[in-house]
């Protein structure tokens, strides 16, 4: 499920498989269509919706299009949004209250503060001020620790996109080598802990890793996220590896991947494209995760349902 093969077949991907493409937005709708009716079940039960409060500082295009993005997808799925923007010149004290009022707000599930912030401003301490229930980026010092211990609270977006894609592609991770590009807080360390969860023996590269391509190479799972566009052609990868591009590049070209996808697609057994492929999953995963940071508030203690 969640992607078609070089003939359009849709289907898992098996060993024979060359060149299948995972199609993000296929399994990005399901997540989400799941999603929406696990909210319109509480809300059959008498439960309020789920509400996502982000924060935007400053006017940066490209984030006030995410943060744009992130709330049309809320009320896609019935999730309510509350869309706080602050102007760029504000203190960090000023931003610290916003954030401690959100924590503090009961009807309130998740708070998204979203980076990058402008010059002046710490991510890691204001990020640290968010409540760890409410914390559905996954990105503070308490939830890290949780993920690295197999005890995730409520891990990152991108990576869990990772995950839930591979598992509806139905790639098997136990036992397989992974090899993930990139050590970045937002997706290469926590892909790393969730890889390692799921019995892969993972390896992570980054800017002082020596002869890159012969570690990718050693890849059944070779997952890229560095920024870089086209770093990984087909030197790096092994022929029948399922290939992941986490890399949104905006470049003269326009938006590449960190993968040379047309080179590398025929030697993979599976790919995700750039975009429609790891992109969409991160949004849907922001849903699932508002959820569940619902579900682990609720005074019952309801066991988180979606995402594992
Ligand atoms: P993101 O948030 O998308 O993960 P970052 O820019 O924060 O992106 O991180 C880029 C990551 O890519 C870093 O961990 C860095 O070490 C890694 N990286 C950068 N250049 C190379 C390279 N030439 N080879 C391997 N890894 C690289």
């Amino acid at each position: 499920m969640g992607f078609t093969n070089v003939h359009g077949v849709p289907g898992r991907v098996g060993n024979a498989a060359r060149g299948a493409l995972i199609d993000g937005r296929t399994a990005a709708q399901a997540l989400r269509a799941e999603t929406a009716e696990l909210v319109a079940g509480m809300l059959a039960a008498g439960t309020r919706a789920p509400a996502l409060a982000t924060i935007l500082v400053g006017e940066d295009p490209a984030s006030s299009v995410y943060v744009s993005a992130k709330h049309r997808a809320c009320e896609q799925v019935g999730i309510r949004s509350i869309d706080q923007r602050l102007g760029k010149d504000i203190e960090a004290q000023r931003l610290a209250q916003s954030i401690q009022a959100l924590n503090d707000d009961e009807t309130v599930d998740g708070i998204l503060l979203q980076l990058p912030l402008p010059k002046g401003l710490d991510a890691a301490t204001l990020v640290g001020l968010i409540d760890v229930r409410k914390d559905v980026d996954g990105l503070t010092t308490a939830n890290t620790g949780l993920l690295w211990q197999q005890n995730p609270a409520l891990a990152p977006c991108t990576p869990l996109g990772v995950i839930e894609l591979l598992d509806r592609a139905g790639v098997e991770l136990a036992g397989r080598e992974a090899v993930v590009v990139g050590r970045s807080s937002l997706v290469g360390r926590p892909l790393a802990a969730m890889l390692l969860a799921r019995d892969a023996t993972v390896t992570v590269c980054h800017r002082h890793t020596r002869r890159l391509a012969s570690v990718c190479r050693r890849a059944d799972v070779l997952i890229v996220a560095c920024g870089i566009p086209h770093l990984i052609g087909v030197d790096h990868v092994k022929p029948g590896a399922v290939v992941i591009d986490v890399g949104i590049n905006r470049t003269e070209r326009g938006i590449l991947g960190d993968v040379d996808f047309d080179s590398v697609r025929p030697i993979s057994a599976a790919i995700t494209p750039v975009p429609g492929g790891v992109g969409p999953m991160t949004i849907a995963c922001l849903l699932a995760n508002t959820l569940r940071a619902a579900e682990l508030r609720a005074p019952s203690g309801a066991a988180p349902t979606i995402v594992s």
